[in-house]
């Protein structure tokens, strides 16, 4: 067992980027004298996995230019313990200690009073014969991010193969395109964005396809094989061949630790946690994408891994444990994300969402102008408004246009988060000139259309 460097109580966090690092900066600030301890299995701590995408864009740029602030300085101006290199095996929540082991293979032991789980989420790999193979990718960790640029750079890749259409495999089709990649993309299912309207996801689609992408849905994946100069995706009913493959089906939370810890779950096997992040037991807590949160909508437990809760949720648990109390309010889904000149944006909940949730959705689908009709370079804005016809509640908002989307969405995300109804929100005072919308704005448009159907 390792010692504790004096008497004073010590908050051991296992993960050290956006959950971890932002708990660990705050306790630091919130009480000095507590000795703060960070273990991290990588060598990486407190970057942007976020803006791994556009800096794959421009092969010019360092991948380091994503790193908010190095180990270093977080061990020599705040004075955390960091461990990089050090992975946490087990957690013993009897005796309050963390199993690690570093990567020269050592063993140490750290006891704790409190421990933050702030794992993160892993991405997912079928278990399928060739993902395994060299030029197949993931992105998740910033390694990951120096490994792709690594290859494309080295290989002078001209094809590559995404499997799934998510916002990341989005991201990294544009990213791919802008390095001059031909890209193939593929999935199982036979929908292009499941959780979109059909309107606003093939405005989504064409603007891919659009940009030479081709897309390929409804195809199951078999296994990938080597070929003489690439790689092959095999599928039941077609193949495509490319240099690289990068596998982009979602992620799923680190929460095993916890599991075996004898912690509760929560949804798709998140660590479960309460409005102050304290896990089943009483001296650990969890934040970021490997734990849950409430969803303010339904009010449900619900899984979102996205970097404003993780940062938010690791201040919180900082808070709570250097003696404030500190409940925080749930997630609304807020999300946003580019692909090529479109922005796509949400908050709250699809209408397939609503229903299982047990609301009457009703839902209308709008087309706007970015900026009043009149003035030049105004484009189309698509909203799509979702309302509970049995208590007059606003339940969701989608929107893609190629300006004044991103932003946008805040406005119903506030809305969502105090309970609006959707006559409340229309009836909300939003800002207005030629340059920026029209006096109506898309959101004020949406909630009138919808309001006559409710
Ligand atoms: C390509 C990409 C683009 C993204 N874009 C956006 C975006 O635009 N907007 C948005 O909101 N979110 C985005 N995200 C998601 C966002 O990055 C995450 O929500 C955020 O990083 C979560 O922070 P976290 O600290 O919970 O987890 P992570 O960032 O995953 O950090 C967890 C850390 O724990 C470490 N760890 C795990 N297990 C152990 C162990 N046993 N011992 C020691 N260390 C361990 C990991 O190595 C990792 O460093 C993106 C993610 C990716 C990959």
């Amino acid at each position: 067992m390792e010692k504790r460097r004096g008497e004073g109580m010590r908050f051991v966090i296992i993960g050290g980027d956006a959950a971890g690092m932002s708990a660990a900066s705050r306790a630091k600030r919130n009480r000095p004298d507590m000795e703060v301890l960070v273990m991290e299995q990588t060598m990486d701590v407190s970057y942007s996995a976020c803006g791994m995408p556009y800096n794959i864009a421009q092969p010019e740029r360092d991948m380091n230019d994503l790193i908010v602030r190095r180990a270093d300085v977080f061990k020599a101006k705040l004075g955390i313990d960091l461990r990089t290199g050090h992975r946490a095996e087990a957690v013993d929540p009897g005796q309050r200690v963390v199993r690690c082991r570093n990567i020269q293979g050592e063993e140490t032991r750290f006891s704790y009073d409190k421990l933050l789980i702030a794992a993160g989420a892993s991405p997912v790999i079928p278990v399928l014969p060739g993902f395994d193979l060299p030029g197949v990718f993931s992105l998740k960790s910033l390694e990951d991010g120096r490994r792709i640029k690594r290859f494309i750079m080295d290989n002078d890749i001209k094809e590559a193969i995404i499997i799934g259409m998510g916002y990341i495999a989005l991201e990294m089709c544009e990213a791919l395109i802008t390095n001059k990649i031909a890209v193939d993309m593929v999935k199982p299912r036979p929908v292009f964005i499941p959780w979109m309207n059909e309107d606003l996801s093939a405005m989504v689609r064409k603007e891919v396809e659009d940009n030479r992408v081709n897309i390929h849905m409804g195809h199951k994946i078999q296994r990938i094989e080597k070929t003489g100069k690439g790689l092959k995706v095999i599928c039941t009913d077609m193949e495509l061949e490319g240099r690289m493959v990068i596998v982009a089906i979602g992620v799923t939370p680190n929460s095993g630790l916890a599991e075996e810890a004898g912690l509760d779950l929560g949804p798709q096997r998140s660590i479960a946690v309460d409005k102050r992040l304290l896990t089943s037991d009483e001296n650990i807590y969890s934040a970021g994408d490997c734990a849950d949160a409430f969803h303010v909508v339904t009010g449900n437990r619900t899984w979102i891994p996205l970097a404003l809760r993780a940062n938010r949720a690791g201040w919180a648990v900082a808070d709570n444990v250097t003696g404030k109390r500190v409940d925080i309010e749930g997630v609304a889904g807020t999300a946003v994300f580019k692909v090529f000149n479109l922005q796509v944006a949400r908050t709250g909940l699809s209408v397939a969402e609503a229903g299982e949730a047990g609301f009457d959705p009703v839902e209308v689908m709008i087309i706007s102008r970015s900026r009043a009709h009149a003035h030049p370079g105004n484009t189309e804005i698509k909203v799509q408004m979702v309302g509970d016809r049995k208590t007059g509640l606003l339940l969701g908002v989608q929107m893609v246009g190629r300006e004044g989307v991103a932003h946008r969405i805040n406005a119903p995300a506030v809305a969502l988060h105090k309970k609006m109804t959707v006559e409340e929100l229309s009836g909300c005072d939003l800002a207005y000139a030629p340059p920026f919308s029209p006096v109506w704005d898309p959101i004020l448009t949406a909630a009138n259309q919808l309001l006559k159907l409710m």
